[in-house]
């Protein structure tokens, strides 16, 4: 619960783990806690003001309800205090990345150190408040035998949270009995509350769910829904109400706002266009964002990425040196594509996969946009020849600035791959680890001189905390490398 120095992607440096990096460096580099006033956060994450606003809306007054950061929980809760809510994101540290850090190094991801400590505090208070979990992250508990025994939880929820929580957290102050799992279905729009209060990197989600049906993935469980302007517009002044300076407009595809499967996913451009000016009408300074936007819809809307890029001048004002977004290429093979995630290439075929996203890196980099995007090692049924396509494919990508993340498979709950096997260090081919250098040797490669760009911090202490902590960062993450080579007796291939 940071507001990760104004940067909401550093929100990623607490997936990454102790060993190599000590905890306090983490927390200092990558989350200090949010700030408060009167016993709330200041800022706090988009999924918990939701749920926040639910509370609010079913009949809790505002001096009912606080949320705030876990480490002040003991000043604000009291012998009135009923029940306690936590958003899970990542809490075992099973998410992709940290699963893909932590293995390499044998360490324990940020976001499972944190979520012990909670545990453990919590644990104490058992019996006397009620404990209520939901969010993203709830699907790892869920894989834990005797979850209800080690953690300290009264129920947990899977799914969206605007169905059952109000009814939920009434029942808990009550003193009814909760039930230990409940699974939500999805909210229709109208159950959809704008948020009250800001949210951590000014998040504004513009749409719910994908619909593109990546079997891997839990996004594209929930039907898509675009959320109407009028709240858009509500939530970015909320947001810009509540300090932020910017803000991010929040999709698993910010161009496929207002299409989806029944266009085939091909960008509706007037909608998008309508979406950024709507957000900007209630910004003094054009300080917006994206945080994903698939591949396939940028090859397809080249004229609605120089558009977006026109209004928001990027590459030409201060308030948009660059233009960051997360996105997933995910493999390099259409054979692998085809089988897995057939949708991720739409409105293009399968087939065309590698080329759409050599496409979508050229307009990137023509308009200062740059992706941070993900590819999955170890999914089921790959083969050595999938691998090949995928290290043909990041060669043709090596001249785009851009971040390429490897991710090691891992089976969600509920997902059609939930009873695959996951992936790790173990079981890392030739090939695996081919890909994974040549994704470290990309992104360090283009880490510097983005950081030139993306952090501009005006203060000279400010400045010089980022640069040393960026040598500290390569340094820790040099010996933690060694320490893995070590550990493991690898040879590494040559690349
Ligand atoms: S495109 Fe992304 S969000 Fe959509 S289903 Fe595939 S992985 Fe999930």
């Amino acid at each position: 619960m940071s507001s990760h120095h104004g940067k909401i992607f550093c929100g990623f440096g607490a997936c990454i783990s102790n060993p190599p990096f000590p905890s306090w460096f983490v927390k200092g580099l990558f989350y200090p806690p949010v700030s408060q006033h009167d016993g709330q956060a200041d800022l706090a994450p988009y999924a918990l003001r939701k749920i926040e606003a639910c509370l609010l809306d079913s009949g809790f007054s505002e001096r009912e309800v606080a949320t705030v950061h876990p480490e002040r929980l003991d000043r604000v809760m009291g012998s009135e205090t009923r029940v306690v809510g936590v958003s899970l994101m990542d809490p075992l540290g099973w998410g992709p990345t940290s699963l893909t850090f932590a293995s390499i190094f044998n360490g324990k991801t940020a976001t499972q150190a944190e979520f012990e400590k909670l545990m453990a505090w919590l644990a104490l208070r058992r019996g006397k408040v009620k404990i209520i979990a939901g969010g993203p992250g709830v699907w790892q508990i869920l894989q834990v035998k005797d979850w209800k025994r080690i953690f300290p939880l009264d129920t947990v929820v899977v799914g969206e949270g605007e169905r059952v929580a109000g009814d939920l957290f009434h029942r808990a102050v009550n003193g009814e009995s909760l039930p230990e799992v409940v699974f939500s279905e999805d909210a229709d729009l109208g159950l959809i509350k704008p948020i009250r209060r800001a949210s951590v990197g000014g998040l504004v989600e513009v749409s719910r769910g994908c619909g593109r049906n990546c079997q891997f993935c839990t996004p594209t469980l929930r039907g898509k829904r675009d959320i109407p302007f009028s709240i858009v517009a509500q939530e970015v002044r909320v947001n810009i109400k509540g300090g932020n300076r910017s803000v991010c407009l929040h999709a698993e595809d910010v161009l496929n706002y207002g299409s989806g499967p029944k266009n085939r996913f091909k960008p509706d451009q007037g909608k998008v266009i309508k979406l950024f000016k709507t957000a900007l009408a209630e910004m003094e300074k054009p300080q917006l964002g994206i945080s994903h936007a698939a591949l396939s819809s940028i090859a397809a809307a080249p004229k609605l990425v120089y558009e977006i890029s026109e209004l928001l001048n990027v590459g030409k004002s201060k308030y948009a040196p660059l233009f960051g977004y997360q996105a997933g290429i995910e493999t390099g093979s259409p054979r692998l594509l085809r089988k897995l995630m057939a949708g991720k290439a739409l409105p293009f075929k399968p087939e065309q996969w590698p080329e759409v996203v050599v496409q979508a890196f050229g307009i990137s980099k023509d308009y200062d946009w740059v992706p941070a995007a993900t590819l999955i090692i170890g999914l089921p049924g790959e083969t050595p020849d999938d691998l090949n396509s995928t290290l043909e494919l990041m060669d043709k990508l090596k001249d785009t600035p851009s971040f390429i993340i490897p991710q090691f498979f891992m089976p969600m709950m509920e997902t059609s791959l939930e009873n695959s096997p996951r992936f790790d260090i173990s079981r890392m081919s030739e090939e695996h680890w081919k890909i994974m250098l040549k994704c470290i040797n990309h992104s360090v490669r283009w880490a510097d001189h983005l950081r030139k760009l993306y952090f501009k911090p005006e203060a000279l202490w400010l400045k010089a905390l980022y640069w040393v902590g960026y040598r500290l960062l390569y340094f820790f993450a040099w010996l933690g490398g060694v320490a893995t080579v070590r550990r493991l007796k690898l040879k590494l291939p040559k690349t």
